[in-house]
């Protein structure tokens, strides 16, 4: 009876929006009945509204926010760093929108408490975490069918899938609708062979490399001002460490209130953290210096498309085709169907491959040669 008591009694203070359970990292317990049951924790909930906001940003992948977040100084509740895992069910976790899910329940309120993350980040992060669920899917297919479903039927439109011939001579891999409509079915070097001629009319134009220019040197200042926060928040560390080490060697020689062990370990431990804030703070004076490099780059991937995705690992051959089409194209008995470009790649000049059209989003015109 007296749990039966206890869980109607939880179910009912859930209802009321309380946190019933040992708080989540960024919140404290509170203590008072009244007022909110969770108070964000002064020192980590900064850092966990930060880990969504770099990784909605779409700048930064998990291992980064992880080594960025751990870097500032995010430990759990028992000072350790946290796993990769845990940072994932932090980032998967509605209570920060300030809900309350009881997954025992099935059911989920309203929280009495402060969100740490506003609505939008957070749904930009989960959107980020579903993709990216997907593309480790995709990164194990098959290396010898690139195209496995970046192709559409041009029939049904039904992702194409991929398959090993299985007669008498040798097996070779061939592009098929898994809906079985005819005509579609090709051999994966034909296939493969008219993608990369398409890809040899991918040719930029001058003066949509100037424009190109503009919008990477735009993304880059994005990305400078980040690394800008990061050494100034490094920098305010160093500045903390530097002046706890003075307060270290006061104690020690001046008020005599430590001994000289103790002395020694703090003075090592700190001078390590020092070093630590230190360089993190150079690195981030120095990254993203060399624009022009990159720059140089771009131009080069934009200019020789169809060279890279020859020799390009499968991995990046995947990445390079939904770069260029990241709609996909549709393949059917003439071909590729209408090939809708990337808005990078709709500033460039194609020219006509086989039965194949480029088309472009509205507000730019492809050129098209003769
Ligand atoms: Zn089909």
């Amino acid at each position: 009876m007296k749990a039966e008591r206890t869980v109607l009694g939880m179910k009912e203070a859930i209802s009321r929006g309380r946190w019933v359970w040992a708080a989540p990292l960024g919140y404290r317990n509170s203590r008072s009945h009244s007022g909110p049951s969770l108070i964000p924790d002064p020192e980590r909930a900064p850092l966990v509204t930060k880990a969504f906001e770099l990784y909605a940003s779409g700048l930064s992948d998990r291992s980064q926010v992880l080594e960025t977040l751990t870097g500032l100084g995010l430990r759990s509740r028992h000072g350790k760093r946290l796993s990769a895992q845990s940072l994932h069910n932090l980032l998967r976790n509605v209570v920060y929108v300030g809900r309350i899910k009881a997954a025992r329940w099935k059911t989920e309120h309203a929280g009495d408490f402060a969100p740490l993350v506003s609505e939008s980040v957070f749904l930009q992060v989960q959107a980020r975490l579903s993709a990216q669920g997907r593309d480790k899917g995709r990164v194990a297919d098959d290396p010898r069918l690139p195209l496995r479903r970046f192709l559409r039927c041009a029939r049904c439109d039904t992702p194409l899938t991929g398959s090993y011939s299985t007669g008498r001579s040798k097996k070779y891999p061939y592009y098929h609708c898994r809906r079985g409509c005819k005509g579609i079915s090709a051999r994966a070097n034909v296939v493969e062979m008219t993608f990369a001629a398409l890809l040899q009319g991918l040719q930029p134009r001058p003066e949509y490399l100037r424009l190109f220019n503009a919008v990477v040197l735009d993304a880059w200042k994005t990305e400078r001002a980040h690394a800008e926060e990061m050494r100034a928040a490094y920098e305010q560390r160093a500045e903390d460490v530097r002046r706890n080490l003075q307060r270290v060697e006061d104690a020690f020689l001046i008020d005599r209130s430590i001994d000289e062990r103790s002395y020694w370990d703090m003075r090592d431990r700190l001078r390590e953290q020092l070093a630590l804030a230190e360089m993190t703070a150079t690195e981030a004076r120095n990254e993203h210096l060399d624009v022009e490099g990159v720059l140089a780059f771009a131009e080069h991937v934009l200019g020789n498309a169809a060279a890279l995705w020859a020799n390009a690992s499968p991995a990046n051959r995947r990445q390079l085709q939904t770069a260029l089409f990241p709609k996909g194209l549709s393949w059917g008995p003439d071909g590729f169907g209408t090939a809708v470009t990337s808005s990078a790649f709709s500033l460039f000049e194609v020219s006509k491959v086989g039965k194949s059209r480029v088309a472009s989003p509205p507000g730019f015109e492809p050129g098209f040669q003769p």
